[in-house]
């Protein structure tokens, strides 16, 4: 018999939702993957390097070229000063990132506090570290925190911080007022932050991303999370990265070094190219998922959908409830997929306590046509909904739009 903690663990939803739509040759607004292929050029140095380059282990923190690419990168775009060569640890991917820094910072016992909705790989990477997420519960439309939420979740036992912005999957991005009251009680409670700052790139409507390891007594307590998947819209590469001040970064690379030991040097190099040359990615990548982002909300607003506003990230959200739809958002999306062969993520799917029902995931970025047809079909979804669920009673008016 297996003896695992995962043996009665589901798929993700994203796997679930994604093998779904494959088998009902559905739409996929689901899983947050671009339908384009992403830079030619990047794509090419990857090639290049491959054939041309070196192929075996690089050194286990990164190359050392990537470091400084990182850390110049971070220079330009957010005034942030790492040193390459002690603040900066190379991963596969945001989550091995977010694996290592879980492993590293806990101890048995130690508590984590973990906001709701949160990434799903969060609660069970703390659990088998030995820590015990401790939930806020974040709710539409706003998804902000409180301080008296933050004062009755942290307790003598936390230790650690896992924080999104922008937050996947609301598309919200967490306000800077917000980030200094966070920011606050970690200096005075002694709490360390992970930052998962994987969509810091995808943000829209001229924001500024604001990292928190750049305010005020933040850079000892926090460790910067990014992905140059989201960056560069590639997001299979799985290349990623740990910024932090060295004592922190030392204990980092010492669990990077036990879960992958590396990540393949001819991406590395490839991303190293693509955040040193300054092409114009980052500024046409989000003006492009801007445009769609705008194209969807219009579409499902003028289908009668209420949408709530994306300000980064691949997504926005839909309330069902305030959209006329009286089902949970998990069996919407079931039968959306199913049935009218378009699939979203349930929200709920991001909540251990006390979950909320009433909002749908959708990612936009995809061609025009996608999209289009994707409105088309939840459209549709919703007049099946409809007619199985009818309305008894006046449904909550739970969101302005
Ligand atoms: N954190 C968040 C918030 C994400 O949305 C994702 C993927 N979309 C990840 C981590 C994982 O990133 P990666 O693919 O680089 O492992
Ligand atoms: N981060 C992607 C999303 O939010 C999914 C990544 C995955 O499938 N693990 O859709």
């Amino acid at each position: 018999m297996v003896h695992s903690v995962f043996k009665d663990m589901p798929t993700t939803i994203f796997e679930e939702m994604s093998g779904l739509s494959r088998a009902h040759n559905a739409i996929n607004l689901g899983q947050g993957f671009p339908d384009d292929p992403g830079p030619e050029a990047i794509r090419a140095k990857a090639a290049h390097a491959i054939l041309h380059g070196y192929n075996q282990y690089p050194p286990s923190a990164g190359l050392p070229e990537l470091r400084a690419a990182v850390a110049g990168h971070y220079r330009r775009s957010q005034g942030l000063n790492f040193d390459p060569a002690t603040d900066i640890t190379i991963t596969s991917g945001a989550t091995e990132a977010l694996a290592a820094a879980f492993l590293a910072l806990i101890e048995p016992g130690d508590e984590v506090l973990v906001f709701q909705p949160f990434y799903d790989a969060y609660p069970p990477l703390i659990r088998r570290a030995g820590g015990v997420p401790r939930f806020v519960r974040l709710e539409p439309p706003e998804w902000r925190f409180t301080k008296a939420q933050l004062d009755q979740a942290i307790t003598d036992r936390t230790r650690l911080v896992i924080l999104n912005t922008p937050l996947n999957p609301t598309g919200t991005v967490i306000p800077r007022q917000d980030l200094s009251l966070l920011a606050d009680l970690c200096r005075e409670r002694n709490l360390t932050v992970i930052c998962d700052e994987v969509w810091e790139q995808v943000i829209f409507d001229g924001r500024q991303h604001v990292s928190l390891i750049g305010l005020p007594g933040m850079a000892e307590r926090t460790v910067k999370i990014g992905s140059a998947g989201k960056m560069f819209g590639l997001t299979g590469w799985k290349v990623g990265y740990m910024c932090a001040a060295p004592g922190l970064s030392r204990v980092l690379a010492r669990a990077h070094q036990f879960l992958t030991f590396t990540t393949p040097p001819n991406l590395q190099t490839a991303v190293a190219f693509g955040l040193d040359t300054p092409g114009s990615w980052f500024s046409d990548m989000p003006a492009i998922l801007e445009a769609s982002r705008d194209r969807l909300t219009s579409g499902l607003r003028q289908a009668g959908f209420a949408v709530l506003p994306a300000q980064g990230t691949y997504f926005l959200t839909i309330d069902l409830a305030a959209s006329g739809i009286h089902e949970a958002d998990r069996p919407f999306a079931l039968r959306a997929v199913t049935q009218a062969g378009v699939a979203g993520i349930p929200v709920s799917a991001f909540y251990e306590v006390d979950p909320v029902t009433h909002i749908l995931r959708l990612c936009f970025a995809k061609s025009d046509a996608t999209l289009d047809e994707g409105i088309v079909r939840l459209a549709r979804a919703r007049d099946l909904s409809l007619k199985a669920v009818p309305q008894l009673v006046e449904p909550p008016s739970t969101t302005m739009v």
